[in-house]
């Protein structure tokens, strides 16, 4: 019988989609549409982030969807130029305006900023205020590895819900997941189906055309991406495909009907390059990647 993996229950007791849609880079004219057809196809939890500039958009896919606001799972992430207590609090409310929402469902910080970590664990700091006034009904962090999981765990009163970090077939991040689960951080999967490895330029191939995705996509009449999803899900993981296409939408939400195979599953586990595709956690610095997030 396929396991039942529509949910996951945070180390708070929150529970949360698994499979939620994504809109990095999702242009704001087309954000509305790609959020209604992903409630429409039965998604329920949407990932943005202060930086991506359009959580105006997802909130007005969200309100307009007529579906009670409870039921939509709404995640969205503070960026680097808004760390520090005081400013990550405003960036809250920055996000929250434009969400159109009281209350955020889970909230990140978008990067740990290794050149700064003690604005970085301020950051972290009002977080937890926001838990604790019930703003925010979980927190999280991304793109942390295991020195910053280290030195923020040291500091932190309330531990990572998650850990959203890139995790395709091309790129696993055995040891960060591993020292996540030890400790009751979720794995969330960023560009789950390898996208980075083929919308950048660079020496990578696609995770669509590997042919091994491919044959057991095949073996189970699905598609490569769905295939890629499911393996996200039978792993424990979180995961948040995005597309703007309504057909790819629906078709990456559509992996709840099979199961892959205890062999299917070392077969992808054994196609990790160790190359990845994102930018480097250790390198990321205001001055290169710091930019204001505009008042709501
Ligand atoms: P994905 O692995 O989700 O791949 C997205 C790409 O795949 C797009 O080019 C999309 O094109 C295409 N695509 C989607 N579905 C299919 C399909 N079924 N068949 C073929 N092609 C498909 O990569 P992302 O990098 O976008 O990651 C997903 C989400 O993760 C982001 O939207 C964001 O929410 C989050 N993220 C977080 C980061 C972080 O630092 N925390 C960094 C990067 C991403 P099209 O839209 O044309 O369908």
């Amino acid at each position: 019988m396929t396991a039942n993996l529509t949910t996951l229950t945070l180390n708070n007791g929150v529970e949360m989609p698994a499979l939620g849609l994504g809109v990095f880079q999702t242009p704001p004219d087309e954000t509305r549409t790609a959020v209604e057809a992903a409630l429409d196809a039965g998604y329920r939890h949407v990932d943005t982030a202060a930086a991506y500039g359009n959580e105006r958009e997802v909130g007005e896919a969200v309100h307009r969807s007529g579906i009670p606001r409870n039921e939509i799972f709404v995640e969205t992430k503070i960026w680097i130029s808004d760390y520090g207590y005081d400013q990550a609090l405003h960036g809250f409310e920055k996000s929250a305006a434009k969400l159109g929402v009281e209350q955020i469902d889970l909230l990140i910080l978008h990067q740990a900023l290794p050149s700064d970590f003690d604005t970085t664990l301020e950051a972290y700091r009002a977080l937890e205020t926001l838990l604790a006034d019930g703003k925010v009904r979980a927190i999280g962090v991304s793109n942390f590895m295991v020195d910053h999981l280290t030195m923020l765990l040291e500091k932190a009163t309330v531990v990572p819900a998650v850990n959203q970090i890139e995790v395709h077939p091309y790129f696993q991040q055995r040891q960060v997941q591993a020292f996540g689960a030890e400790r009751g951080i979720l794995t969330q999967a960023w560009s789950p189906i390898g996208g980075i490895t083929f919308y950048r330029d660079g020496n990578h191939g696609s995770t669509l055309q590997d042919p091994v995705i491919g044959g057991i996509a095949a073996a189970h009449g699905k598609s490569p991406a769905q295939v890629m999803l499911r393996w996200h899900l039978q792993q424990g993981r979180s995961a948040i495909p995005k597309s703007t296409k309504a057909h790819r939408i629906a078709e990456n939400i559509d992996v709840f009907d099979f199961d892959l195979t205890a062999d299917d599953l070392a077969a992808i586990d054994a196609l990790d390059t160790g190359q990845r595709g994102g930018p480097e956690p250790t390198a990321i610095t205001l001055a290169s990647f710091g930019r204001p997030i505009p008042e709501a």
